[in-house]
């Protein structure tokens, strides 16, 4: 059985673990490998080597910092297709879904290969006479990173191409379910000449969590998952004096409007709603069909979804994989009943689609609920899965108080061929990313990913220049060099003249 163990200090881990857990392949049903599973002493270790590291690379060049990057990248793009096998066996995501998030993940080390130009300080000639104040930007230190199931390559490489760039040293704690490719990210880290301890990767649950949390020399924490765990991490790291970003679960609504491309719109609603079997916090989980519209957009959804075809993500040809595990398939296909008895009206029901794939694979096929209700599970809950319901709405103005009623706020789109509508939504609608005619908003590298509301928790969201303001922290200092004040003693507050 392949072992997957921690990363710490530049090696492998050596050590013999407690605890273990299994990691399955999705799409054949089967376990594939046992994880270690960190405990107090392994993070402790972890934490000691990131600490130890620290020292040096702070002060390491921005020139040869950059350099490592560059290195990572070109690395990191000549392995593509290795990370995506890894991402597809452990997650299910098909080949080349697991491609794309390679891609959106490389983007971020594009930017953070800048990091010269983004840690430019700010400097002022002559502030006071002869006195001049300038700020630099200095890492924080050991910095936590905590990540999902879901992008266990892309996630990962949010936050640690940017933490490392500014100087800190990270452990990273991703999903226990997919744990491979963060150590490979970290080994592909380690050729391009990172030095040993800047980057370390320890597996595990809670236990693992609650030790980067509590630990006295982390002095940040970056978390992506679900709400409730984000609420926990932000709330338990903040009361340990750690500056915490929590990004949280989802629940994100697709309006469309009457005069929308209903092509366009029932094309992009089962391609954000299906791909990745919904296991993405950018899916969109709600389409609200602003009358009259849902009775022409249900149809041609319909017609859609029957030709995804979902099977083993290696199978050329499939569209959409297994769920992650069983038990989240069992929980996913739970909310078929609970969305039937509550009396929304099941158009598709997944568990009839044909799979091309093993019997025991973790199959749910794509679900559509139509005439849904607000107060039914299927729409208050993230279910997070291929299960997609539409919402009928008599307005623009009641689609968009639905919107802003519910408590997530991560992305949203409208659909519609009315500019002046998608502008008043872009400024009325309280979400952290927005879509006009485009149904996944995630923002460019450049730019900062977060959601509102309960889908993010504390105030830096991630990557793009959020990220350089979260890693860092910023020094003001004022000095005279000509000139020097020989006025004697003065018990006055100093002024600017
Ligand atoms: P999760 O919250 O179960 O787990 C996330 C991380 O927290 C994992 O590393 C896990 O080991 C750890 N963890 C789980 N339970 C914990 C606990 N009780 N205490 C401490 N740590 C714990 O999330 P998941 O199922 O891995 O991922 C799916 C969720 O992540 C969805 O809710 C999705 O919307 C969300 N997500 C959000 C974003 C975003 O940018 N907002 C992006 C991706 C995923």
């Amino acid at each position: 059985m392949r072992r997957v163990t921690h990363w710490i200090d530049g090696k492998a881990w050596g050590g013999v673990a407690d605890r273990t857990g299994e990691v399955f392949d999705p799409a054949t049903g089967s376990v594939a490998a046992r994880v270690d599973f960190a405990g107090q002493a392994e993070v402790d270790e972890a934490v000691a080597a990131a600490g130890r590291a620290f020292a040096t690379w702070r002060q390491t060049s921005l020139a040869a910092r950059s350099s490592v990057l560059f290195g990572f990248r070109s690395l990191l793009h000549a392995r593509r297709d290795e990370v995506a096998a890894i991402l597809t066996a452990e997650h299910g995501k098909v080949l080349s879904d697991a491609a794309g998030e390679v891609q959106r993940g490389l983007e971020v080390v594009d930017f953070a290969c800048g990091v010269p130009h983004l840690l430019k300080g700010a400097f002022s000639e002559n502030a006071s006479t002869g006195v001049d104040v300038y700020a630099i930007r200095q890492p924080l230190g050991v910095v936590g990173v905590i990540t999902p199931f879901n992008f266990p390559a892309m996630v990962p490489l949010w936050f640690v191409p940017l933490a490392i760039a500014c100087g800190n040293t990270v452990v990273l704690k991703p999903s226990e379910k997919d744990p491979s490719a963060p150590v490979f990210l970290a080994e592909l880290f380690a050729e391009a000449g990172l030095p040993d301890g800047v980057l370390n990767v320890v597996h595990g649950d809670k236990v693992a969590v609650d030790r980067v949390l509590s630990h006295p020399d982390v002095r940040a924490v970056s978390f992506v998952g679900s709400t409730p765990v984000a609420r926990y991490i932000y709330e338990t790291g903040t009361r340990h004096g750690k500056r915490v970003q929590a990004l949280g679960g989802a629940k994100n609504h697709m309006v469309v409007l009457p005069d929308a491309d209903l092509d366009l719109a029932a094309d992009a609603a089962v391609s954000a709603g299906y791909g990745s079997a919904g296991e993405r916090c950018m899916a969109v989980s709600v389409v609200v069909a602003v009358d009259p519209v849902g009775d022409e957009l249900v149809p041609r959804m319909v017609d859609r979804i029957a030709g995804i075809r979902v099977g083993d993500g290696r199978r050329p040809g499939c569209d959409m994989g297994p769920l992650v595990t069983e038990a989240h398939r069992d929980r996913v296909a739970g909310y078929l009943e609970d969305g039937v008895a509550a009396g929304a009206s099941l158009v598709v029901d997944g568990r009839a689609h044909a799979v091309d794939g093993e019997p025991d694979g973790f199959w749910l096929g794509p679900s559509l609920f139509d005439h849904v209700r607000p107060e039914q599970s299927i729409y208050t809950d993230e279910i997070f899965g291929p299960v997609l319901s539409v919402v009928r709405a008599p307005s623009y103005e009641a689609a968009l108080d639905l919107v802003n009623a519910n408590p997530y706020g991560n992305g949203t789109a409208i659909f519609t061929n009315d500019g002046g509508a998608a502008r008043r939504f872009q400024n009325e609608v309280e979400v952290g990313m927005v879509g006009v005619n485009v149904p996944i908003p995630v923002p460019v590298s450049y730019y900062s990913f977060g959601g509102w509301k309960q889908s993010l928790f504390g105030d830096s969201h991630a990557y793009g220049p959020d990220a350089i303001h979260f890693f860092t922290r910023t020094k003001a200092v004022t000095s005279r060099w000509l000139d020097p004040s020989h006025g004697g003693v003065n018990l006055g507050f100093p002024q600017n003249i």
